[in-house]
């Protein structure tokens, strides 16, 4: 599932690619993916040109001129960056075709992705407004994380992967930057001290950064926006050797997903 970095991975190489491209046709084999992809999307995109692309938590924002092309890549959603017109295959629900020649192919086999077209501000679109502050920018700190932490009796690992609370930050980094942290993924949220949010909100921006520098230094001239390899230090490592002490990686679930910590490492 894509989590921030590759969706922020994705957005530097696109923007690289489309700014300045206009949109000339949109090709729906769709109608619906998790919400109903707008049938006039074409009459909307086509003649205006890709200003920018921005990202807001897991959503990507073309800038389109007079309003916004929103796209959520969901579980399995993924974007292809092709030229001319290749047949499509199995699951390509949506093209986008430029006047440069170019074609973004949106390919997502379990639809559980978003495509949506909208005027006005993207911060009061309804999937927008709700989204807590950006890890990589000013607003997310220590001392943000220890406010809004206060009389949680939630797990903590729980209320980083919650988006209101801080946008992005999905199962896999969750449970790296508890483990860079070294705080247990199942306590209290409001238990931590002040010393220990600041440490997690670091690790989490430290996790990202590096995570979205591994995928740029990938992301190479090929036609597929791909993820890249990555090594990871507890997520899908259960039962594994800790690579802090001599014990080994225990797995649970919290709030339904995955949870891998070790108990002489995270307090
Ligand atoms: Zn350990």
């Amino acid at each position: 599932m894509p989590e921030l970095p590759e969706v922020e991975v994705t957005r530097r190489r696109l923007e690289r690619e489309l700014v300045g491209s206009r949109f000339k046709q949109v090709v729906l084999r769709v109608k619906k993916l998790r919400l109903p992809v707008p049938a006039d999307l074409e009459q909307a995109l086509s003649g205006r040109m890709v200003r920018a692309i921005g990202r807001r938590g897991k959503y990507l924002l073309f800038d389109c001129e007079v309003g916004w092309l929103l796209v959520h890549l969901g579980m399995t959603g993924f974007l292809r960056l092709l030229r001319g017109s290749p047949p499509p295959e199995k699951h390509d629900h949506i093209d986008f075709v430029f006047d440069d020649g170019q074609l973004l192919r949106f390919h997502d086999p379990r639809k559980f992705g978003i495509v949506d077209w909208f005027t006005g501000d993207p911060q009061l679109h309804l999937l927008l407004a709700g989204i807590g502050p950006e890890p990589l920018e000013r607003g997310f700190d220590g001392e943000y994380l220890f406010g809004v932490t206060r009389g949680r009796k939630v797990a903590v690992k729980q209320l980083i992967m919650n988006s209101a609370v801080v946008a992005g930050v999905g199962n896999i980094y969750a449970n790296e930057a508890l483990f860079h942290a070294r705080i247990r993924p199942d306590r209290p949220a409001g238990d931590l001290a002040l010393k220990e949010c600041v440490k997690l909100a670091a690790t989490i921006c430290n996790v990202l950064e590096v995570s979205i520098g591994e995928g740029v230094a990938f992301m190479v001239a090929e036609e597929t926006v791909a993820y890249y390899p990555q090594t990871f230090e507890v997520y899908g490592r259960g039962g594994k050797p800790c690579r802090g002490c001599k014990g080994h990686l225990e797995e649970t679930r919290l709030g339904g997903r995955s949870t891998v910590f070790c108990r002489d490492c995270q307090k």
